[in-house]
């Protein structure tokens, strides 16, 4: 086939590795399965990433792409909450998303742009160009689900979510409180709510919502998202998609060689995804525990940051050594049975290696889902997003993570109690019934993306939709 005959799709990564990475294995996938040529536009604020440069060099030949020039945001409070600024890239790129588009559209048999949990602004681009609009949701069916309910629950209800007395049930969903539910709905007041707000009413726009999750793990959400409704997209659950080998170029491989030497399944895997910092303090807390515990880790450090959750999101390149900040002498002390990785580490092939037995992670979905298809059971923290919601997920309703107790004086986790679950998971009673659940996880979500599995099915649904578009 030639290029003008091979189906084509434009997929618009918003800012973030943890949306990018599960869109390109959506992109290699859809390829892979359906012989679909991609390309990735990336809308930006500034130079890319290190992490993303050797990402984006690495990807396959069937996959093209193209940075959009950094929009200007010398106009934005220090403070903007990510969510505004991950939306704000989107829509003031939509100039440049157009003059790029347009002459691939009129080379390539393009059918669809899809774009991710905040770019529905660029919907109208797609619109315009007269391709069909689609969002990849890189998150749960859980938070999805919260989305499409989201403008009801703004009608009905008038207080903050957080002082509601009774639990938020979601459709299809284990009852939250409103303080778990994740961070642009805990001041309705923010410009991030009324950007979440203003996605949300747009999600029904979209020919159809393709979710990076599955049955055996979300099976009630899904239930409830896949309900016939006016106005309600189709939604295809595909996941779980994750990245397999994250780039053997990366900063960090010798911890590989690290783990080759430790015991299986004996080794805690710490890392608090692309954007989590601890303040100093939980820091601190978090190495004498780990040193009382006596139980084998590899950690990725941050350099702590004391106001904000999530202060690597955009950029974790610090000139600062996040060493530095470790108590005295703990280097020295964990010699024989811990390593510390700065910054960064090869995530998928740690979760993936054998001597790999718990994970604490900050729950983002990615991690979550790379950890359930190597089967690693975890230690929930959340610390920013959508993450408590998955916390609460993780630990009370599928009950593959164990939760540290959090000291409601000070906000803190102490040492005794990182100790005390770091055990548990991995020598104790309560480490054992989470182990074996996450291993029929592991199963299941080897199953549904296996040759006749239900995310396979829901992928060639899609493919075959798209493609009837490009006969028109
Ligand atoms: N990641 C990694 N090394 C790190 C931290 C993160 O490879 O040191 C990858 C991780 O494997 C996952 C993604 O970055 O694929 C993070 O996505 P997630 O949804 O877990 O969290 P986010 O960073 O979006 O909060």
């Amino acid at each position: 086939a030639t290029q003008s005959e091979i189906p084509h799709i434009a997929i618009l990564p918003s800012p973030g590795m943890g949306h990018l990475i599960p869109l390109v294995e959506f992109a290699k996938r859809i390829f892979l399965h359906h012989q679909f040529s991609v390309t990735l536009i990336l809308p930006t604020d500034g130079p890319i990433s290190n992490a993303q440069k050797i990402f984006l060099n690495s990807l396959p030949s069937s996959i093209d792409y193209h940075l959009l020039p950094p929009v200007n945001f010398d106009d934005l409070p220090e403070d903007v909450k990510i969510e505004t600024r991950i939306s704000l890239t989107v829509t003031r790129s939509l100039p440049s998303l157009r003059e790029f588009l347009k002459p691939i559209i009129e080379s390539k048999k393009t059918v669809a742009l899809v774009v991710d949990l905040f770019g529905t602004d660029a919907f109208d681009v797609a619109i315009d160009l007269k391709i069909s609009p689609y969002i990849f949701y890189p998150s749960t069916a859980m938070a999805l689900s919260l989305f499409l309910y989201l403008p009801k629950l703004d009608e009905t209800v008038s207080c903050e979510y957080r002082e509601l007395p009774h639990p938020i049930q979601i459709p299809g969903c284990i009852p939250i409180h409103g303080k778990d539910l994740l961070d642009p709905v805990q001041n309705r007041k923010d410009e991030s709510y009324k950007w979440l707000l203003h996605h949300a009413k747009r999600y029904g726009m979209a020919e159809g919502i393709i979710a990076n999750t599955f049955k055996e793990l979300e099976g009630g959400a899904i239930g409830a998202l896949q309900k016939e409704e006016p106005g309600k997209p189709t939604v295809y659950p595909v996941g779980p998609l994750i990245q397999m080998n994250s780039g053997s170029k990366v900063d960090g491989s010798e911890c590989l060689t690290w783990l080759d030497e430790q015991p299986r399944g004996s080794v805690l895997y710490i890392s608090y995804g692309s954007g989590g910092t601890l303040s100093h303090e939980q820091l601190i807390e978090v190495a004498e525990g780990l040193e009382m515990s006596e139980q084998r880790f590899l950690w990725v450090v941050r350099c702590p940051n004391d106001k904000i959750a999530n202060a690597t999101f955009f950029n974790f390149q610090d000139s600062t050594n996040p060493l530095e900040f470790l108590p005295k002498g703990f280097l020295e002390k964990t010699k024989g049975f811990g390593l510390v990785v700065p910054n960064w580490a090869p995530q998928a092939r740690i979760l993936s290696h054998e001597s790999t037995g718990g994970f604490l992670t900050h729950c983002g979905w990615n991690s979550t889902l790379e950890s359930v298809v190597h089967g690693v059971p975890l230690i929930a923290w959340p610390l920013y997003a959508e993450q408590k919601m998955n916390a609460v997920m993780l630990s009370e309703d599928v009950k593959v993570a164990l939760r540290p107790k959090v000291n409601e004086e000070n906000g803190i986790v102490g040492r005794l109690e990182i100790a005390k679950v770091v055990k548990g998971l991995l020598e104790g009673e309560e480490g054992k019934g989470v182990r074996s659940r996450m291993r029929d996880l592991k199963d299941a979500a080897a199953k549904v993306l296996s040759e006749n599995g239900s995310s396979t099915k829901a992928l060639a649904e899609l493919a075959t939709k798209l493609k009837k578009k490009s006969v028109k």
